[in-house]
């Protein structure tokens, strides 16, 4: 009925109540996690007052997770338990439970308590001195393998070095977010997401909280070494052209050099100093070669533009307007 945007509005304004804060948080085999984080998220929204809401989503769980959320939900009407087909993934079953939330304000965090619920209460008074996100950034990481400390760290570094957005390393997606930023987040259609980077991208006033990230409460990581390289993979290429680009750049440098093998070689056949027959293959070589990776660079360069154009990310949001007829 209402193109999407409009439709978030008008149910903006037509909603009787909307929760001031929403927690979000997806769950992957979590059973044992469970009962300690719904406690202590419960103290923290206890201690933050106002109405709220906890959003549980169930990303396809094998174990007993999806029974303890229905219970939870009945227990307690602030709890909202969302279950997935199938699993989708960490960012996915995210992206599903902010999709489903309506508050406005909106704290992601993690089911296995490695980052405290407690830091609600700060996040929130930065929020009310004027933050649209208050994102954690991680000092220490208790009970996290050395092997893990120092690839993401080096992955950090790196999507730091290729992309153009300012994505601040060492966050998770432990964060909270206004509406505002909440719907141009929703607002985004990309399949492959990077929902850190993502925020990072849509900008406003982003504000770290420092903290100490915990060991597990229970159970163990959900990201083996092969997710964590298919979710740098979709980090990089989501926020970064450069390995594109660089086939614009090597197709140039190796034309040059096929081109001056073709030269070199037609050179030393009219000196006569070439054997029979290799000239006519280097210069097939040389101008050949250094062409194809030039038209690869150059199909490179409208992919990158393609694939920019095919995520369909708002041009600008605008923050303010001023002024005009009243
Ligand atoms: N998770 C999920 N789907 C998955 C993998 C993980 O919903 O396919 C959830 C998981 O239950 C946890 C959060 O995402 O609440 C972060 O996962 P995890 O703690 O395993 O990652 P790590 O902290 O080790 O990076
Ligand atoms: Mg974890």
């Amino acid at each position: 009925m209402f193109p999407s945007t409009d439709g978030l509005l008008v149910a903006a304004m037509t909603e009787p109540s909307r929760p001031a804060l929403s927690v979000v948080a997806p769950c992957y085999n979590e059973q044992d996690a469970l009962p300690e984080f719904l406690r202590r998220i419960g103290a923290a929204l206890d201690a933050a007052g106002g109405v709220c809401e906890v959003v549980l989503v169930d990303d396809g769980s094998r174990d007993r997770t999806w029974e303890m959320m229905t219970q939870a939900a009945a227990a307690d009407s602030r709890v909202v338990a969302v279950r997935l087909m199938r699993n989708h993934g960490h960012q996915l079953a995210l992206t599903a439970g902010l999709s489903v939330c309506r508050g406005e304000r909106i704290l992601i965090i993690d089911a296995d308590l490695q980052d405290p619920p407690e830091l609600l209460a700060a996040m929130m008074t930065l929020m009310d001195q004027g933050a649209d996100v208050v994102y954690g950034q991680r000092r220490q990481r208790d009970g996290e393998s050395l092997f893990k400390r120092t690839t993401a760290a080096a992955f950090y570094r790196l999507i730091g070095r290729l992309t153009d957005v300012e994505i601040p390393a060492d966050t998770g997606d432990f964060r909270l977010m206004n509406r505002r930023v909440l719907d141009l987040l929703l607002a985004m259609p990309e399949r492959h997401r990077f929902i850190r980077g993502m925020v990072a991208w849509i900008g406003g006033r982003q504000v770290p909280l420092v903290y100490d990230r915990q060991a597990r409460v229970a159970g163990e990581s959900k990201y083996p070494l092969s997710k964590m390289i298919r979710f740098a993979a979709d980090a990089i290429t989501a926020f970064s052209v450069v390995p594109l680009m660089a086939s614009m750049t090597i197709g140039w440098i190796m034309a040059a050099v096929g081109i001056g093998f073709f030269v070199y070689s037609i050179v030393g056949w009219l000196m006569g100093a070439n054997l029979p027959g290799w000239t006519s293959i280097m210069a097939a070589i040389g101008l050949l070669g250094g062409m194809q990776f030039l038209m690869l660079g150059i199909i490179g360069a409208y992919l990158g533009r393609l694939y920019d154009q095919s995520k369909g990310r708002p041009l600008f949001m605008i923050r303010d307007i001023v002024g005009g007829p009243k």
